[in-house]
C-alpha cells in the first residue's frame, strides 16, 4: 500500500486568492458597468525589456541551427550569466562569491520552497510574520510547523513586524535553527538597515542557525544604508543563504528565472555534530531533481546586465516606484497611515477606524471598485492591514487614489 506523506494533510487551503477572486466575480455580476482597479496582484504589468526580447530572439535562432544548437545545459546554470550576476550584483556590493556559489533557477519560489530538502525535519523554524507564504507551507509538507490552530502553526516561532515595533523583527526568545527572512519585504513593503540586518546575522553565528534570505526585490531599494544582499554584513556567508528573482527586476513573472546563492562555508550538521557543506548538497539536490533554466532564458537574463538592458530594467522599476510614490502621497493625504513604498513596490496601509482587513477590503470594492489584498491573509500580525502593490498602469493607479481621496473626504 502506497502511503502518503501525511503532512501534506495538514496544508490550509489557500482561500486568500480565491476568496478575493470570488468577490470581485460576484461584485462584477451585480455591477457590470462599474470599472474595477486591482492593486492587490503581485504580478507585474509592463513588457520585458528590448535589450532582454532581442537576446531571446537572438538564442532561438541560435537553437535553429545545428551548429548554434543547445541541449540540456549545466544544472547550475550557463557560466555567462553566472559571471554577469557576480560582477554586476555582488562586486558592485565588494561581496566575494565564486561562481561554484551561485545557482540559477526557474525562480525564487521553487528555491525558497526546496531548499529545506537538505535539513532535517526537526529543525526549528522562525518566520516574521507577516510572511510570503511559500516559507510555511513547505515547511509544512516536511512536516516541521506541528499544526495549525486559529491560523497559527503550534511549532512555528513568529516574529511579530507591525507598526508597534516599527516592523522592524525582534530576535526570538526561543531558540530557531531556521530564519526566513525577506527584505525589502512581501507584504510589508518594508527593510532593514545595515545594523538591524546585523543583529540577525550575529545571532545565526552565535547559535549554528541558517538565515534564509529572500531578496526578491532587492533592486527597489533607494536607500543607501539598506542593504541590497545579506552578504553585505561580515560572517553573513557562514549562515546565510540568499534567493533572488528576475520576476520583479526584469518582468519575469512568466519567462521564469532567478537564482539562489549557497555559499561554501556555510555548514548544517550532523546529529554527532559533524559539518556538512551545504553548498555541496544543494549542487547535488539539483543535478538530481532540477535539468536547469533554458538557455533562452538565461540569454534573456544576461542581457539584463548589458548597459541598454541596465538603463531599460532601471526605468520599469522607476515606473512602478513613481506609482507608489504616487499612491504613499495621496493616501497619506486622505489621513490614513501607509508604510513601505519607499524601498519596495508594496504598500501596507493601516486599515481606518480600527477596522478588520475583509472588512477594509470589501468597503474598497464595493465602494470605490478597488481590489487589495487583507493583510491577515499574510499571518495573524498582518490583521488590521491591507496590501495595495505598485505593479499597475499609472494611469489606473492616479485614478484608484482619486477615487479613494473623493470617497474618503
Ligand atoms: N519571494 C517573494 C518574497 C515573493 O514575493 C515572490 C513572488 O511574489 C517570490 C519569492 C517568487 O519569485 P519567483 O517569481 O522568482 O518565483
Amino acid at each position: 500500500m502506497a502511503l502518503v506523506n501525511e503532512h501534506f494533510l495538514k496544508l490550509q487551503n489557500s482561500y486568500l486568492f480565491s476568496d478575493i477572486a470570488k468577490k470581485v466575480n460576484s461584485f462584477k455580476v451585480t455591477h457590470p458597468k462599474d470599472k474595477i482597479i486591482r492593486m492587490g496582484i503581485g504580478d507585474v504589468t509592463q513588457p520585458l525589456a528590448p535589450a532582454v526580447i532581442e537576446a531571446m530572439h537572438k538564442a532561438v535562432d541560435e537553437l535553429a541551427h545545428k551548429e548554434s544548437f543547445h541541449g540540456y545545459g549545466p544544472e547550475q546554470g550557463y557560466p555567462f550569466l553566472i559571471d554577469a550576476i557576480i560582477k554586476n550584483d555582488y562586486e558592485s556590493l565588494g561581496v566575494f562569491i565564486e561562481p561554484s556559489e551561485v545557482f540559477i533557477s526557474d525562480g525564487a519560489k521553487s528555491d525558497c520552497g526546496n531548499i529545506g530538502d537538505m535539513l532535517r525535519h526537526d529543525n526549528s523554524i522562525g518566520v516574521t510574520d507577516p510572511v510570503y507564504p511559500v516559507y510555511i507551507d513547505s515547511n509544512v509538507m516536511a512536516g516541521r510547523t506541528g499544526i495549525c490552530i486559529d491560523g497559527k502553526w503550534t511549532d512555528v516561532v513568529y516574529i511579530p513586524c507591525t507598526a508597534e515595533n516599527n516592523f522592524v523583527p525582534q530576535l526570538p526568545s526561543r531558540k530557531v535553527d531556521i530564519i526566513y527572512l525577506c527584505y525589502p519585504n512581501n507584504p510589508t513593503g518594508t527593510t532593514l538597515t545595515k545594523e538591524e540586518l546585523k543583529k540577525w546575522v550575529d545571532y545565526a553565528l552565535e547559535n549554528d542557525a541558517i538565515i534564509m534570505y529572500d531578496s526578491a526585490y532587492e533592486a527597489y531599494i533607494r536607500d543607501k544604508n539598506v542593504p541590497h544582499s545579506i552578504y553585505e554584513i561580515k560572517g553573513a556567508k557562514k549562515v546565510a543563504i540568499e534567493f533572488r528573482s528576475f520576476s520583479k527586476t526584469a518582468g519575469f513573472t512568466g519567462v521564469r528565472c532567478g537564482y539562489t546563492i549557497v555559499p561554501k562555508e556555510l555548514n548544517a550538521y550532523t546529529l554527532s555534530g559533524d559539518p556538512v557543506s551545504l553548498n555541496k548538497l544543494w549542487l547535488r539536490r539539483q543535478c538530481t531533481k532540477f535539468n536547469g533554466t533554458s538557455y533562452i532564458t538565461q540569454r534573456g537574463a544576461e542581457a539584463i546586465y548589458t548597459p541598454e538592458g541596465k538603463a531599460q530594467v532601471r526605468a520599469t522599476i522607476d515606473y512602478y516606484m513613481k506609482n507608489a510614490s504616487i499612491m504613499k502621497e495621496g493616501l497619506e493625504q486622505c489621513g490614513l497611515k501607509v508604510y513601505g513604498g519607499t524601498n519596495a513596490p508594496y504598500l501596507w496601509v493601516k486599515t481606518p477606524d480600527g477596522l478588520t482587513s475583509w472588512k477594509f477590503f470589501e468597503k474598497l470594492l464595493y465602494e470605490v471598485y478597488i481590489v487589495g489584498t487583507p493583510g491577515v491573509g499574510f499571518g495573524p500580525s498582518g490583521e488590521g492591514y491591507l496590501r495595495l502593490t505598485a505593479f499597475g498602469d499609472r494611469d489606473e493607479t492616479i485614478e484608484a487614489i482619486g477615487r479613494i481621496k473623493q470617497w474618503m473626504k
